[in-house]
Parts: C-alpha cells; structure tokens; sequence
C-alpha cells in the first residue's frame, strides 16, 4: 500500500514517461502499454511508448498506436534514447527480466527514472521502485485496469483506453479458454465493456484480418510441418527460414499456431520451432496438468506462464529438434505425470 501511495505521488504532477514492453508485442503488451500511455496522457503527462521490435499490423488500430517508437529502426531507436534520457519514470509492462527487451533492458538498469514494473510472468527481475505484479492476473492489461481504479481513477478509462485493455485479455486468456480466466477476468470485462468496449470489432481486428498468404501457410505448416510423437504425448511444428520466406511471412503470421499442435486429442505438450535471423524461437504451450514454464527456462533460455511459455535456441533448426526430442524423452516422467505441479 506504501509502495501504491509513492506511485500515485509519482504521477500526481506532470512527468515525462517512457513506456516500454517485450520484444515482438503482443496484444497484451501493446494494449497495456496503450492503455496505460493514454492513461497518462489524460493525466497530464508526456508519455513516449517504445517497443524493443516491431509487432503485428493487427494490432494497428489501438489508439496511440502512430506515435509508437520501434527500437530496432535506426530513426526510431534516436528518437527512443533520448526520451529515455529525459524521462522522469519508466514504466515496463509485461515483462518480468530485463533481457526481454535486448539493449532497452541495460539502458533502462542504468537510468536514474523511477522504475515501474506491471506484469504477471513468473521470477521478477527486481529491478523496479514500484512493482505491481501478480501471476494470479490472466493479463498485464487486467494489472492495468485494476490499478487505474485503486489510484481512483476509473473515470478516465474512455473508450480507446478499455479497448487497449480489453484486446490484452481477450489474447491472453485463449479468447476465455485457459485456465486463467478466472471471476476475476469476467468482472474485469464486464466493467469494460460498459466503459465502451466494442467486443466484436475488437475480435474482428484481431482474429478475422488474415492475409490469404497467412491463411495458406497455415494450412501447409498443419499439413506438411506438423511433427506428432503420440507416445511422448507431443506435437510440435517446424518452420524453416525458407518457409517464412515463401509464404512472405509478415510480423505475427506464425502467432497461435502452436495451438493446432495442442488441439490434437492426446497431446498435452506442443511447441513451434522458427527460424528467424538471430536464431530459433520457440513457443510452448501445454495442457492444464502439464507445467512448461519451467522446461523453457531450464533447456531453453525462456520461461513464461505455467501452459504457455517461450524460450530459443542457438543451434541449428535440426539439432534443437533433436534436442527437444531427447529432453522430452528424458523428463516423461516429471512432464506428464499424472501428479505433476509445478508453481504457477
Ligand atoms: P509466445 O509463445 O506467445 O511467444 O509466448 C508465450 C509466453 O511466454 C508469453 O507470456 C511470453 O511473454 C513468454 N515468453 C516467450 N518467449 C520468452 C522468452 O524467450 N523468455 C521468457 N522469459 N519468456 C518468454
Ligand atoms: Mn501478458
């Protein structure tokens, strides 16, 4: 409470604020940093949104999205340091270790700002002033909403505000299907969309704006890439560099992929391999018993939630399957048995 009333403090005269979120934004991360920039806007503050990579055109239509500074364009990453050298306040969303925003993280370790952390991964970095953070939260956008109430605030919430927010949990949460959507969540959206969240458009701009070419790779990863082992409960897709480049693969094309992987009745573990230019990524997602957060930051440089978590790889495509395969193997037991916890 101590810690809420030296944020509300913060923010009570006009600051300069830098927002930043994890690399390759998703909709919770963009709709968190949107809604919390436009928050503060409101408020009178001059805010500068950064992302550490570009994101999905998909999520284009948020409000502030124009003004957003990508990181890693040369013109932008100008613009980006010296906004960070004057902000007053740092405000990190959805991320919980400073290395998911590449160099951002070291610039903003060695800022004089107040630091501010809202998120819901696993293992906080503690390298803020004022951390609001809980992994019971489906969304950092949830985070968000709640904390612009606790500071009194819910009148500000307009329209673009609760849409940014909104998208973040619709995404975060399946489209309300994995374990996180809690009462919580529901109560969440209800209050939003009475501040004027437009739910259907907002699944529209999202889930029905596929370009046919990313309609068409899906169907060739699901039919020629899609790599079942029924015995180890697993199912994982690979997509070579080659792939991406013949389907012209655009900025979030592979996004909710891995989850044909983990439809398959039976499977309880599903991953996906890319190949992009600075090594593989891979995404994990499991089944409710089935914890995979752990399994990315042990074997994969990553981490996550408890069913859906992300790491890399420096090997090559081949050898990191084949590593994964192995690993997956070799931990059966700890993985799929039937008792098998892990922290959520
Ligand atoms: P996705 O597979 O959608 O990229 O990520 C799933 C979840 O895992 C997200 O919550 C994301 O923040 C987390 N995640 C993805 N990649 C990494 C990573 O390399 N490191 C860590 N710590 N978390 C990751
Ligand atoms: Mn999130």
């Amino acid at each position: 409470m101590e810690a809420l009333a030296s944020f509300k403090k913060e923010i009570s005269s006009p600051k300069n604020i830098f927002i930043t979120t994890h690399v390759k934004p998703d909709a919770d991360a963009l709709g968190s940093s949107l809604g919390m920039a436009n928050y503060l806007k409101k408020k009178g503050h001059q805010v500068t949104v950064v992302t550490p990579t570009d994101y999905p055109s998909f999520l284009h239509w948020m409000e502030g999205n124009d003004l957003v500074l990508d990181f890693s364009k040369e013109e932008d990453q100008k613009l980006a340091k010296e906004a960070l050298k004057k902000a007053d306040m740092v405000i990190c969303l959805d991320f919980s270790v400073l290395n998911r925003v590449n160099e951002l993280g070291e610039l903003i370790r060695k800022s004089d700002a107040y630091i501010v952390n809202i998120d819901h991964h696993q293992d906080p970095e503690d390298f803020a002033d004022f951390r609001y953070w809980s992994t019971e939260a489906a969304a950092t956008c949830e985070l968000v909403y709640e904390l612009i109430v606790k500071l009194g605030d819910r009148d500000l919430i307009d329209k673009d505000i609760a849409e940014c927010l909104y998208a973040g949990i619709l995404t975060d949460t399946g489209g309300f299907r994995h374990p996180n959507t809690t009462k919580n969540v529901h109560l969440v959206v209800a209050e939003l969309i009475d501040l004027g969240a437009n739910v259907s458009q907002i699944s529209n701009w999202i889930y029905d704006s596929n370009s046919v070419n990313r309609l068409k790779f899906i169907g060739f990863a699901i039919t020629r890439r899609l790599i079942i082992r029924e015995d180890l409960h697993t199912a994982y897709f690979v997509i070579s560099k080659k792939d991406l480049k013949k389907y012209q693969s655009r900025t979030g094309d592979t996004e909710g992929l891995v989850n044909y992987a983990l439809s398959l009745d039976g499977i309880k573990l599903a991953a996906l391999f890319s190949e992009r230019e600075d090594g593989i990524k891979i995404s994990f997602r499991s089944s409710v018993d089935v914890a995979v957060n752990k399994f990315a930051a042990d074997y994969f440089n990553g981490g996550g939630h408890k069913n859906a978590a992300g790491g890399k790889s420096d090997q090559s495509l081949k050898d990191t399957i084949e590593r994964f395969e192995k690993l997956v193997e070799e931990h059966q037991e700890d993985l799929f048995h039937e008792n098998a916890v892990s922290a959520n």
